[in-house]
């Protein structure tokens, strides 16, 4: 087992979560005083092997990683699935205890949202179309989460999946605008073989719908493929790729769309780096995913 310059066993305290942000904050200024570096990962649980590989990304980076796990309710609209929304901490600390995290912080809704909770971190443009406008209060309820836990933690970087692209962008944007002194990693996305996307999400899908999942990402990279070279109009390739995934037995598509891959903006054609992007329902599960345009 590794020990480190305080003494403490690398996963040594992932037994016993942090609960409250006094907490985190004591292991952070340990760490600190003994001169590591601090990364933060932020989940929902139901931790994945596309969760491991942010634990990763962050362990080539820094010397202490804090996974949080909050299922943060201000990002679930009306009518989701929070209260289905899978969680097991026993399960989630023994896989992360394996990947060898430092300290999971784990709080309570009361401890992230006192009595009395009145502030909204917002990013407008990045979350006006996209999932921004299927999911009306969602990057608001991301963004304040991240915000704090970002000044809870006080880490030197923090990581977020490629997966979850807008996502990423938001929190990229939010950390400049409010000058919060953590540097963001992105990390590519985790795939199963048949190049489904890694989410907690998946184990909404029945089996037949697990089947047909992969075509999300085979279509995002059909259209990818299309439009790379810049002579394809954009609408064109999507309007095939919405076809495509009604064909692969998808329902409804909430959007698949070529944006700029800095702003989001939707392109007509390919003439700067770009991101192919859908998100559309398979039974019961909402499925997002994105890929990289060939430069
Ligand atoms: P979640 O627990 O779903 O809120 O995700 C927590 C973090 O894990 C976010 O930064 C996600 O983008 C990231 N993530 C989720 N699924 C994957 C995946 N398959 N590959 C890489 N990162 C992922």
């Amino acid at each position: 087992m590794e020990v480190d310059a305080t003494g403490g066993a690398r996963g040594a305290e992932l037994a016993t979560p942090a609960r409250t942000v006094a907490g985190l904050r004591d292991a952070v200024r340990a760490w600190r005083a003994a001169g590591l570096r601090v990364a933060l990962v932020p989940t929902m649980g139901a931790i994945h092997a596309g969760h491991i590989g942010l634990v990763r990304a962050a362990q080539a980076r820094c010397e202490r990683v804090i996974v949080s796990l909050f299922v943060n309710p201000t990002q679930f609209g009306a009518t989701e699935d929070i209260a289905s929304y899978p969680a097991d901490e026993a399960r989630d600390i023994a896989l992360l205890a394996q990947a060898g995290v430092d300290l999971l912080f784990a709080p309570s809704v009361v401890e992230v949202y006192p009595d009395g909770f009145a502030t909204t971190v917002t990013v407008s443009r990045l979350t006006d179309e996209l999932c921004g406008r299927f999911r009306p209060g969602h990057f608001a309820g991301v963004a304040t989460v991240v915000t704090k836990l970002l000044l809870q933690a006080a880490p030197d970087i923090a990581v977020f999946g490629e997966k979850d692209y807008q996502q990423l962008l938001v929190v990229r944007r939010l950390v400049r605008d409010l000058d919060i002194p953590a540097e963001i990693v992105g990390a590519p996305t985790v795939r199963d073989p048949d190049g489904l996307a890694l989410s907690s999400r998946n184990v909404y899908l029945s089996p037949s719908e697990r089947r047909a999942a992969p075509a999300l990402f085979r279509t995002l990279t059909a259209v990818a493929t299309r439009v790379a070279d810049g002579s394809a109009r954009c609408a064109d390739a999507c309007a095939w790729g919405a076809d495509a995934l009604r064909a692969a037995g998808f329902g409804a598509i909430d959007y698949i769309a070529v944006c700029d891959a800095a702003t989001l903006e939707v392109l007509a054609q390919v003439d700067r780096p770009a991101r192919v992007l859908a998100a559309a329902r398979l039974g019961k599960a909402r499925l997002i995913d994105n890929v990289g345009v060939p430069g």
